[in-house]
């Protein structure tokens, strides 16, 4: 198995650093943020954890999974400054902190599951580690690698390491002080970051710890993740994965702290990043009014397998940009993959063959095993399993190796029957093929759309659904279905 790793920037050969167990992996994935609904690019990172997991589960690995639940203490900027995004969630959803956060940790699983993501060995809340992220903090402060902002926090003092930020390539020398100072007064450095903060007056946080330091107090975001990980899976561990966005702040603190902690280097022996999903180009946000949930997925007649086919296309290092069209083709392409799958599974008992000669089968299975295990290439596995459904091997032959595959990629083909295919069998229409009335009643849409008349937009899409056609909102255009 090879994997790219961010730390060396190369890609190298996987093995675990247990010398006691070498087929054991553990893994730490940092897990959502549980303040508002989980979007389609969280589900893109998680399903690519999911087929590394798999995959090193293929390899006879025994994979201890952890994956955390941030429930507090994740700011609204990585610079230790702005609100609790938790705290700014309940007052949004007008419920308290610890409401919506079961409310969305219990969407993010929903989420999880009708994407076929397996779930994680252990799933661990911050909010029930406050102890082992205190004694931690306390630790680094008695060894002298902490220091106190008055009325703010207590921070790590990363000038007292020998490097810091290898991950992201950081050097000090070369960036503007400034850059990372953010707007917190009495920071030493620009990459020292809040290990425990402090109430401020007024605040009247809803999630609130006494400490040694201050009777109102919370934990750091970045604190969560080496505590958890070191009390769940030691001192260090083979695979730690995040979005890239992590890289540089995040994941550099985890390191500074856990290692300064432990005394033991490397923390995490591979750093596994995911790259960006985008939706019409853009970054993802409630305001661009393209922010999708997986039910805004399923409303629209789309299976959760034929996103998460449309994930598997991408390599997980390259951005991936999402637009309905090409969730479309998608769609089309799973369709067409579980009609053969369910024609197979129909025939492949009859088609019994002692005499089968399995050469083939085992060179489109060593290509499929040979793409995936190099850096998760899950492009080129998908396109050896269309070369599967074409070839000449029997159905049996087929069949079997679909379901050898599908262990990987996840799509759930073994639980599925004729009612998954029924999902969606619109055809994606373009305006010219409207007639002329409808095409003016379009046009009239599209007005009151742009002076935000969205009762008269309403009112026409439902005039458009009574003669057979839906039209779905996008950043940008409308999709026209019948
Ligand atoms: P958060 O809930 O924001 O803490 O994010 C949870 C995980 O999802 C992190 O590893 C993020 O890097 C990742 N993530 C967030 N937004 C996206 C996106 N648009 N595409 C891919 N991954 C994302
Ligand atoms: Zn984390």
């Amino acid at each position: 198995m090879k994997l790219y790793n961010t730390l060396s920037k190369k890609v190298e050969e996987f093995d675990s650093i247990s010398q006691d167990d070498p087929k054991q992996v553990n893994m730490y994935a940092c897990g959502p943020t549980v303040y508002d609904y989980s979007h389609i690019g969280h589900l893109r990172k998680y399903v690519m954890d999911d087929v590394l997991v798999r995959v090193l589960r293929h390899l006879n690995y025994d994979v201890r999974h952890v994956q955390n639940i941030t429930d507090v203490g994740h700011l609204v900027s990585d610079d230790d400054e702005g609100e609790d995004k938790m705290e700014k969630g309940a007052r949004k959803y007008g419920q308290s902190a610890r409401e919506i956060a079961r409310k969305f940790e219990d969407y993010f699983f929903y989420s999880m599951d009708k994407m076929g993501i397996l779930r994680p060995t252990l799933s661990c809340r911050a909010t029930e580690h406050i102890q082992s992220q205190l004694e931690m903090v306390l630790d680094l402060e008695k060894k002298g690698f902490t220091y106190i902002i008055e009325g703010d926090g207590v921070y790590f003092d990363t000038s007292k390491l020998e490097k810091y930020g290898e991950l992201s390539g950081y050097d000090p020398r070369n960036t503007p002080h400034e850059s990372r100072m953010g707007e917190v007064a009495g920071k030493k450095n620009p990459t020292d970051f809040a290990l425990w903060k402090f109430e401020k007056p007024g605040e009247n946080r809803q999630m609130i710890w006494p400490s040694p330091w201050s009777a109102r107090s919370f934990p750091g975001w970045h604190v969560e993740c080496s505590a958890m990980s070191i009390e769940h899976l030691g001192p260090q561990i083979d695979i730690h994965t995040g979005g890239i966005d992590h890289i540089a702040v995040h994941h550099a603190n985890e390191i500074a702290q856990s290692e300064t902690f432990t005394g033991k280097k490397p923390f995490a022996r591979f750093w596994v990043h995911h790259n960006f999903l985008r939706v019409d180009g853009e970054k993802m946000s409630k305001s661009l009014g393209n922010f999708y949930t997986i039910d805004d997925i399923i409303k629209r007649g789309f299976s959760p397998a034929a996103l998460r086919l449309l994930f598997l296309s991408s390599h997980y290092r390259s951005e991936q940009n999402f637009t309905f069209h090409s969730l479309e083709a998608s769609q089309t392409a799973f369709e067409k993959l579980l009609q053969a799958y369910l024609t197979i599974k129909k025939n492949h008992r009859d088609d019994a063959d002692d005499q089968e000669d399995n050469r083939e089968t085992e060179k489109f299975s060593k290509q499929f095993f040979a793409f995936v295990e190099d850096d998760l290439n899950t492009p080129e596995a998908v396109t050896v399993l269309w070369q599967v459904l074409k070839s000449d091997l029997s159905d049996r032959q087929k069949y079997f190796l679909l379901l050898e595959f599908d262990r990987v990629l996840g799509l759930g083909l073994i639980s599925m029957s004729e009612k998954d295919l029924s999902s969606n069998n619109q055809e994606i229409l373009s305006l010219e093929d409207l007639p002329d009335s409808l095409q003016k009643l379009f046009a009239e849409r599209e007005a009151a759309r742009s002076d935000k008349d969205f009762a008269k937009a309403d009112q026409i899409r439902q005039e458009f659904a009574k003669v057979g056609y839906q039209l779905i909102d996008q950043a940008g255009s409308v999709l026209i279905k019948r």
